[in-house]
Parts: structure tokens; sequence; C-alpha cells
């Protein structure tokens, strides 16, 4: 079989032939470090980790950035207007009352923590937008030797679409009909031609004095949002890409922008030719957000007991085009399938994995399962159920399960075998299940007190009676 991906551009599922095989150049729109990276966010970058350990498993050379983005992102931007709104990093610096620079700093090393926490493959470089302003601006001028720019006296340089379609080019392909129209309904700006035009560089409002902006041919200001990923994808990928990721909000205008700046500038398509959008994270059934107080990071769930790859064990149980619904129990259920797991696989920890070619015919069975999983449109769920068939497995031999658990865990990541992650802290839940345990063993309901032994394995544990009635929770060490 042959790796198969759905494009947005095609709406389709596509035979994945890279432009110049054995590499494949990728790009993923990374966070706005002006808050603690929600699970929602992480979600997307998941994704991404999957592709490129996926093209890697498949023999392919992946040369991958992700960006991070420093400035000029506005609340607007996200509603599909890039020329309102509140500049988020400002809005952050008043919120803690720190300088822009710093509260970059905090937030792009806590999404660096997290980003290694969930155990991703990191890119050749995180691209950062205020690294990269001069990049930024050359591709404006570009764009604007074309004919494509005008401006708007004290607000900015624009980005004309219809001129753009006027040179027989498309915008907006990505997006359906009425994630445009509703894009066109938001608030009027005074001199925009039309309301699909975006802005490619902010002016500074006169009178208020901006701790990034910088001097650019047509005044300073900062560059706008979609300009930074077009510059730092061209400069560090060149004028065409294999494959662009981000979630599935961004097809509306973020990404149709990107198109529109960079095949404006370079005259070449297609931009990207794969473009992989995941769909969106909910919480409770509902929409996750900042202000409803649900978008929850990587340390509100560290808090309450569970690790970054107890997080990264649930997104694999819902594939990447489908919503996927964030509860508490699902994450508590994806914990203790991550120490089911664990404790089944201690035995393989030092067990050398067998070649590839003496394996068994079962096993290859299990190999190609798996392989042709994710071949399809990148089934994680169906590459999961794989992985929990070759754990419970007792035809096969250890060496090939060994082979088999590494060849699954170079993709998703889990450290399935890690020694350090064997050892573990007895959690809270474990301990009160014990107690209630203990209380039943006082008063001679035995059938009840083993039901419980029953649970704590279950979750990994065993609990060894002492003669003076204490114990002692071990992990289970099968
Ligand atoms: P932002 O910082 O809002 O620009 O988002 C960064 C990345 O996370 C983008 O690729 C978004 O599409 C993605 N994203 C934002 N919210 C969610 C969500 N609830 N579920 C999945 N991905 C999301
Ligand atoms: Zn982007």
């Amino acid at each position: 079989m042959m790796l198969r991906l759905y494009n947005s551009l095609t709406r389709q599922k596509e035979e994945f032939v890279p432009l110049n095989p054995p590499e494949v150049k990728i790009y993923s729109c990374g966070p706005t470090v002006y808050h603690y990276v929600s699970i929602g966010n992480w979600r997307t970058y998941v994704l991404t980790d999957i592709v490129v350990r996926t093209l890697k498993l498949l023999g392919y050379k992946p040369k991958f950035f992700m960006n991070i983005t420093d400035v000029g992102h506005l609340t607007g931007d996200n509603l599909g207007d890039s020329s309102i709104g509140e500049d988020r990093m400002l809005k952050a610096t008043k919120r803690e009352g720190k300088n822009a620079w710093d509260i970059a700093k905090f937030y792009t090393d806590d999404f660096l923590q997290g980003y290694d926490e969930l155990n991703m493959t990191r890119p050749k470089e995180f691209c950062v937008a205020t690294n990269y302003i001069d990049e930024q601006i050359e591709l404006v001028k570009k764009i604007e030797e074309k004919g494509l720019t005008y401006k708007i006296e004290g607000d900015g340089i624009y980005f004309d679409v219809k001129a753009y379609e006027a040179t027989g080019k498309k915008y907006g392909e990505l997006s359906d009909l009425d994630q445009v129209l509703e894009g066109a309904r938001v608030e009027k700006v005074e001199g925009r031609r039309d309301p699909r035009d975006f802005a490619l560089w902010k002016f500074n409002k006169e009178g208020k004095l901006r701790e990034m902006e910088w001097d650019s041919p047509w005044g300073r200001g900062f560059p706008g949002w979609h300009i930074e990923c077009s510059a730092m994808c061209l400069t560090n990928l060149g004028d065409q890409l294999d494959i662009h990721i981000g979630g599935e909000d961004l097809k509306s205008t973020h990404h149709p922008n990107e198109i529109a700046q960079s095949e404006a500038a370079t005259g070449k398509e297609p931009f990207v030719k794969y473009w992989i959008h995941g769909a969106f994270l909910l919480v409770d059934g509902g929409r996750m957000g900042k202000s409803l107080g649900n978008a929850y990071n990587l340390h509100d769930l560290k808090e309450r007991g569970y690790s970054p790859l107890d997080l990264k064990m649930f997104y694999l149980t819902g594939h990447y085009r489908k919503q996927l619904n964030f509860t508490w129990d699902a994450l508590s259920a994806a914990k203790s399938s991550n120490m089911k797991l664990r404790n089944k696989l201690r035995g393989l920890v030092d067990v050398k994995p067998s070649n590839k070619q003496d394996l068994s015919a079962a096993a290859k069975e299990y190999e190609k399962k798996f392989m042709n999983a994710l071949e399809d449109d990148l089934n994680v769920p169906q590459a999961l159920a794989v992985l929990w068939t070759v754990v419970k497995d007792s035809e096969i031999n250890k060496e090939e399960k060994r082979y088999l658990i590494d060849l699954i865990d170079s993709v998703f990541g889990l450290r399935l075998l890690d020694k350090e992650l064997l050892t573990v802290e007895v959690p809270q839940g474990v301990i009160d299940i014990a107690e209630e345990r203990k209380e039943y063993r006082k008063a001679g309901e035995y059938d009840k007190s083993d039901e419980l032994r029953k649970k704590i394995e279950d979750l990994g544990f065993e609990v060894h009676d002492k003669p003076d009635g204490s114990y002692e929770i071990l992990q289970l060490s099968k």
C-alpha cells in the first residue's frame, strides 16, 4: 500500500507523492506565545508529530519547520479579519504587567517544555516571527511590485484580493463558501476595498508606542499575522512545500491568505501540495475557549495527576479529521490504558528486538495491519487497536513483540518501554481504593475487599498485606 492523505485543497484522499522524494517539506502553524498552549492546540501539534514520524517510518526524509508567533496576531485574525482587534501579545502585557519580550520568552519556554514532555519530534527550527522581520518586509515588497497591495492611511498595507483574482488566480479555495461569507461579515474597515483584503503590514497608530515595532519602507509598524508564515515557509523551505498543517479553523482565512501571498510573490503554484487540517478538540461536548475557562493546559492536567503522555494517549483514540471530545473521565481512561500497557510490557524492556527478516507470519501480519492503518489517511485509532492486540498476543515470541512495540512506538512516541516511566508513583486514586479495601478486610468482608484488589490490579498495582494489618502497594511486575 501507499500513503494516502486527505487533502483539504482537493477535498479527497490522495496518494502521497512528494515533490522531491525522499525529502518531504513540511510546515506546521505553531503557537502564539501570549498564554499557555491549550490542549486544543496540542492536539494539532501531536497530529503534526504523527505525520512527521509516519513519513520517517515510510523511509522519507521530512524537512520540518514550525513557527512561533510572538508578534502581530490580533484577536480579529481568528474571526476572519486581520485588521481589527487587539494584539494578543499586548493584551498579555496588560494582564501580566510584563513587557512583550518577557511574555514571549516565558510562554515560548513553557511551550518547548510541553513539546518535549509530549515527546514530539522537534522541527529543524522553531522559527520565531520577530527573527524574520526583514524577510517579511521583503515579501511584502515583492507583492507590492506585482501591484497587489494598497495603503490605508494610518492603518496599514493591505493585500488586494480583487486585483489578485484579476490576474486569473483563485482566492479562498480551501475555505467553504459559508466560511468566506462569514469572514466577509465582520467589522467594516474604513478604506478597505474588499472585505477579504487583509493586512500585510500594520502601522503603529499615532501616539501609541508599541514595544514591538520596526521601520519599513511604508513606515514604522509590525507585520500582519499571515505574512509571517508565508515568509518563514518561503525562506526555509523554498517556493513550494509538500505538506502544510494546522487546525481546521485556519482553513477559512489564515491558510487562504498564506496561499495568496506566497503564490503572488513567487508566481509558482501550488504553494503547498497537500493541506492537512486537524479537527478541533471539544471540551465536555462544547467549544473550548479561554473565556469559558475550559482551555486547559498541561499544568492544569498535571495538577490533577495526569501526565502529558496520558493526554497523548487520549488524542490517539480519535481520528484527526473528527472532532474529539475531552472530558476528565476520558483522560482518566487514557491514563489507565497507559498504565496497563506499561505493565504488560515491562518484561520486554531488556529484550532484544527480532530482525525484520526473522519475523513469523503472525508478526508480519501485525506489522502490515499497523502500516495499513497509518497509510490509510493516518488511521491512528485503528493503529492503536493493533498495539493492544500485539500486547495481548501470546503466540508471537518476546523478540517479535519487542520489534513490533519499537515499530509502533516510533510513531506514537508514548515511550512505552522507557525504564524511567516504569517506576511510577502510586496515584492517589489507587491509595484511596487500598484504604477502602483495608476497611472491608477489618470488617471481614472479604468478597468486597477482593473486588477492590482486582480493581487495583486493573490499574496496574498490587496490594501486599502485612501481618500487622497494614499493606504495601507495588506496581505489577508482569
Ligand atoms: P492559535 O494559537 O489560536 O493560532 O492556534 C494554534 C494552533 O492550534 C492552530 O493550528 C489552530 O488551528 C490550533 N487550534 C486552536 N484551537 C484548537 C482546538 N480547540 N482544537 C484543535 N486545534 C486547535
Ligand atoms: Zn500559519
